[in-house]
């Protein structure tokens, strides 16, 4: 342990002299340029900021004059708030200043403020601006932007550029002056350019649930990198970004590095924010002793802060950021110190513009004996020029961070400056738009104790789905699949009356991927057993509807304890099952736990009476009471999801149900009741009848036993139940309530403003993740004007880098349809689109199961079959459309009206979709697939369903029936008066 002494006293002197630099206000927050006044009116207004980012964000995307002023118009017109500057130059465009000159004003002026952050265009720029950096004695780190890598096509040209700009320098930064403070650190010389990648960009498909696979793609393109940097003696740097990838960056960092033992000059960012970032510091230096080298740690603070917050929260994940800036400030000089103990091991890198962490590492670099040259300084280019110099003159060598890139990718970071710039924390805005004092920038961080808002909600939360990149969640995973391999073969009963009965005839439950697997044997009923179904159900209501709401939950909750507890093998047998990825198995699981947890919930709520008007001499009671028997028939795509919603709501509303899966997953439907049965669901409460729809099914649906029918499947079976149960017989005392969610034909609109990354990846999500056969699955694109072209390129790329095989293996992204006649259906649809539009691409993929490729037809006649009819399988039809009206009455030529969605960025043509896009559910700039319970209650109208939203307010009170008891409370003259 080293004494440091008054270190404090330290830090402050060395601040003061920091400090000083006040008066040199960077050009973005001189309030005397027209780029500082805006930026003052954006951190003084909230919305105003919000708008002023948003148009900076899509202008680089927008082709015409007309768009560019007309945007600039709906962003900012409606806004009380806007500056002069905006509001003079609305109002010139209104009085008809040519649209031309003015988008090319507009232009120039954002261009301008990319300008003071992006280095430059390419790496000529590049060259030039770290040889000026040279002579003015700085070094340079070159960042290629760019931000979201969607195929391996565009991977490819990520590192291609890398090396490029290597081999083109080298013979020129040969030639610079010799500085020895740039070129030597305390153990020896230095190169004299870095280069500074992200692991993310140079692999399309890196995700840590196919960690070792991600690694060696990821390898495939570093290594050429590395050795390039080597040869042109250049130092390299990995880039960090979202959390969920940083155990996976790290782990390709070492690996990449014990191959190059022979290279010196590699290095990684540790973000300070993250509260994993000790641990993950000390395992690096760890490493680094073991290996007997020295690697560069650039720390940062980090630059994801909001999206991390965002993310994890919606995910329902602890958050891996610290929520206060204190917190991190601190951290940050936590990790300084480790970093300057571990000089040996390590080379510090200090990256930040905030004086009191810049001058914590010098006192601390002095206390502890560390010559000057060990240590380094980093700074954005365009930010924190005055410090700089001034560390310069002191003695420390910097480097200066340069992305450089086109506008169009190289937004995203802007915008992230921008934010970072103007948010309520950042640094630079204290120090030198609010002229903060000295005491409030150096005294020491103070953490806060933290929220834990995880801890908190007692109401309904949504169950977080597993988080892959956890290596304990993968090594699960793994043990899982294996013990369902070993359970294959394995025959399931049926149930009835708290009875397991095994019959003689058997549904073979196969593996979609493999047809020499058998998943399961499960016995199959007829209608002798349909009949003692119906009875054990009917003998059970009366005391099961009398039995309390609250009671009724509380089975429901303790299922989902039962689901959680068997999480990893539900999932597992779904990717046998059906062929889920474990991603899309995992949803299945979450999404099944949502509806015991939320339906519980809402019956509690809807169970206590409630008394209407409020007059005196009466009471009147409202409330609900079970209708009776349910038949549930559900869907295989989502086998314990919708399953367990729909059993769930008809259990926990009072009523007892029969419950048939379908064919295709009996085994993972048998696992559904095992769970309610753990649960302790009294008997005769829920049988389990898997048999063939027609026999057993339609036999039930008829039955006079029979109350309501929740059923979730195809538009025809869906409509001839709905009539089957319109017919009254004789006898039959009451009216059949049908309760059908169906199919879909989806669309998604796109429209010039589209923002492509995020457009090619929500498409391709909601089109091809399981193969397009999910109800809510895009299979209509309708693009507006002339993004046509470039989408689809784009998306062909992304769409010919997914991973096709064994959805067991998690590299996998294209797996199995789930039978033969599923396969033969998108087969004839194939032909059909053949003759009827122009295939743009078709991808063949093999395997022992039913493999069916993803295919594009375009020009596609939006009155044509392959746009009308559901095929439910991975075809997509793209449709033009001249502007967003006729996109809209393209998108609502359908008989279906399940989901839709619109990328957009123009906020007219949102709302114009709001208004008139007609689909139960519709999705703004996401994609259209994964409702969540209580979140996005699902489902939709025409001829894609009658009922009430599954996960909804709503979706309840179909399983009851309302009751109003009315009392007279007057006797004789009195009356309780309430
Ligand atoms: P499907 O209609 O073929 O089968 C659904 C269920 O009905 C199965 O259990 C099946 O055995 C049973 N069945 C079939 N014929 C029957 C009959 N004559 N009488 C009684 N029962 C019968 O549908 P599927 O292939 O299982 O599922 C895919 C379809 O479901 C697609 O059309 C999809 O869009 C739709 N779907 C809709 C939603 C939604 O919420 N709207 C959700 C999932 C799936």
């Amino acid at each position: 342990m080293k004494i440091y002494g008054d270190l404090e006293k330290r830090i402050r002197e060395i601040g003061r002299g920091l400090y000083g630099l006040a008066g040199d206000v960077p050009s973005i927050f001189n309030k005397r340029r027209w780029m500082g006044r805006l930026m003052d009116h954006a951190m003084k207004d909230a919305e105003f900021r919000l708008n002023l980012f948003r148009y900076i964000d899509v202008l680089p995307s927008l082709k015409t004059s007309d768009l560019i002023v007309g945007l600039l118009q709906e962003y900012f017109s409606g806004l009380p708030g806007a500056p002069l500057i905006i509001r003079k130059g609305i109002d010139r465009i209104s009085r008809g200043f040519m649209p031309v000159v003015a988008s090319k004003m507009i232009k120039a002026g954002v261009r301008s403020i990319a300008g003071q952050f992006i280095a430059g265009e390419d790496h000529h720029d590049a060259i030039k601006v770290l040889g000026t950096l040279w002579e003015d004695g700085f070094a340079g780190s070159i960042d290629f932007l760019g931000e979201e890598v969607l195929s391996d096509k565009e991977a490819g040209q990520y590192m291609l550029r890398y090396l490029q700009l290597m081999e083109t320098l080298a013979p020129v930064a040969a030639k610079w002056n010799h500085d020895a403070l740039l070129e030597n650190d305390d153990k020896g010389q230095l190169p004299r350019f870095e280069i500074s990648f992200k692991v993310t960009s140079l692999h399309s498909q890196l995700d840590p649930v196919n960690w070792d696979g991600s690694i060696a793609s990821a390898k495939e393109s570093i290594r050429p990198i590395v050795a390039t940097a080597r040869s042109t003696k250049a130092s390299l740097c990995f880039d960090m970004e979202q959390y969920y990838c940083k155990d996976l960056v790290i782990e390709t960092f070492k690996q990449v590095m014990e191959e190059f033992g022979d290279y010196p000059y590699a290095g990684i960012a540790i973000q300070a924010y993250l509260k994993e970032s000790r641990t993950d510091l000390l395992g690096l230096i760890a490493w680094a002793r073991k290996k007997k080298r020295r690697v560069s740690v650039r720390l940062v603070k980090g630059a994801y802060h909001d999206y991390e917050t965002v993310y994890n929260m919606q995910k329902g994940w602890p958050l891996p950021v610290f929520e206060n800036k204190e917190d991190t400030d601190n951290n940050f000089e936590v990790l300084t110190r480790i970093l300057i103990e571990n000089a040996e091991f390590v080379r510090p890198v200090i990256a930040t513009h905030n004086i009191r962490s810049i001058s914590h590492a010098i006192a601390l670099g002095e206390v502890s004996n560390l010559p000057n040259n060990a240590l380094e300084f980093q700074m954005l280019h365009g930010m924190g020029e005055p410090l700089r110099r001034q560390l310069k003159k002191m003695g420390y060598r910097i480097r200066v961070y340069l992305p450089v890139g086109d506008l169009l990718p190289g937004m995203a970071y802007l915008v992230r400056r921008l934010l970072e710039n103007t948010s309520n924390v950042s640094f630079l805005r204290g120090f030198f738009a609010e002229n903060r004092s000295y005491d409030e920038i150096i005294n020491p961080p103070e953490p806060k104790p933290h929220r834990t808002w995880e801890k908190l909600p007692v109401e309904f939360r949504n169950e977080p789905p597993l988080d892959f990149s956890r290596a304990e969640n993968r090594e699960k995973m793994r043990e899982a699949l294996q013990s369902e391999r070993e359970a294959f073969g394995k025959r399931y009963p049926i149930h009835i009356d708290g009875k397991d009965i095994f019959r003689e005839k058997e549904i073979v439950s196969l593996n979609p991927a493999d047809l020499e697997e058998i998943v399961g044997r499960v016995s199959s009923t007829d209608r002798n057993d349909a009949e003692q179904a119906a009875a054990a159900a009917v003998k059970a209501w009366d005391s099961w509807r009398s039995t309390a709401p609250e009671d009724r939950a509380d089975f429901l909750f303790r299922t989902a304890a039962e689901f959680r507890k068997r999480r990893f093998e539900l999932a597992a047998l779904e990717v046998y099952e059906v062929g889920k990825t474990w991603k899309d198995a995992d949803g299945d699981i979450v999404e099944a736990i949502d509806y015991l947890e939320f339906y519980g919930r809402e019956m509690i709520r809807l169970g206590r009476p409630v008394n209407l008007g409020h007059y005196p001499g009466e009471s009147n009671s409202y409330f609900y009471e079970p209708r009776g028997i349910c038949l549930v028939i559900s869907p295989w795509n989502f086998p314990l999801a919708i399953s367990t919603g729909m059993v769930a709501a008809a259990l926990v509303s009072g009523n007892c149900v029969i419950f048939k899966p379908s064919g295709f997953s009996p085994v993972t439907g048998r696992r559904l009741v095992d769970a309610f049965k753990d649960a302790g669901l009294p008997n005769g409460v829920l049988q389990y009848l898997p048999g063939p729809g027609q026999e057993v099914g339609e036999y039930l649906v008829t039955h006079k036993a029979v109350d309501l029918i929740a059923f979730t499947g195809s538009k025809d079976v869906g409509l001839r139940l709905i009539k089957l149960a319109a017919e009254t017989s004789e006898g039959r005392r009451n009216i059949k309530k049908v309760i059908a969610e169906m199919g879909g034909k989806n669309a998604i609109i796109i429209d010039e403003t589209a923002e492509l990354d995020e457009t090619v990846k929500g498409v391709l999500e909601s089109a091809l993740e399981f193969q397009g056969q999910k109800c809510s699955a895009c299979s209509r694109v309708i693009t507006v004007g002339d993004i046509h072209d470039e989408f689809l390129g784009r998306l062909r790329s992304a769409i010919e880098s997914l991973r096709a095989g064994l959805p067991e293996d998690p590299a996998t992204l294209i797996g199995p349809v789930i039978d033969n006649s599923a396969l033969k259906k998108i087969q004839n649809f194939i032909e059909v689109g053949k003759k009827e539009a122009s295939l743009f691409f078709s991808r063949e993929v093999d395997g022992k199961g039913f493999f069916a490729g993803p295919v594009i037809f375009v020009g596609v006649n939006p009155s044509s079959a392959l746009a009308q009819e559901e095929i439910f399988g991975p075809v997509i039809a793209v449709i033009r459309a001249q502007d967003i009206d006729e996109a809209i009455e393209i998108a609502n030529n359908s008989q279906y009206a399940l989901t839709g969605g619109i990328f957009s960025r123009n906020p007219l043509n949102i709302n114009k979709a709001c208004q008139r896009f007609a689909v139960g559910n519709l999705y703004i700039n996401r994609k259209i697939t994964g409702a969540l319970v209580g979140r996005q209650p699902f489902g939709g109208s025409g001829m894609s369903g009658v009922g009430s939203k599954a996960g909804g307010p709503d979706y309840l009170l179909q399983f009851m029936n309302p009751r109003c008891i009315a009392e007279n409370m007057m006797r004789r003259g009195f009356a309780p008066i309430s």
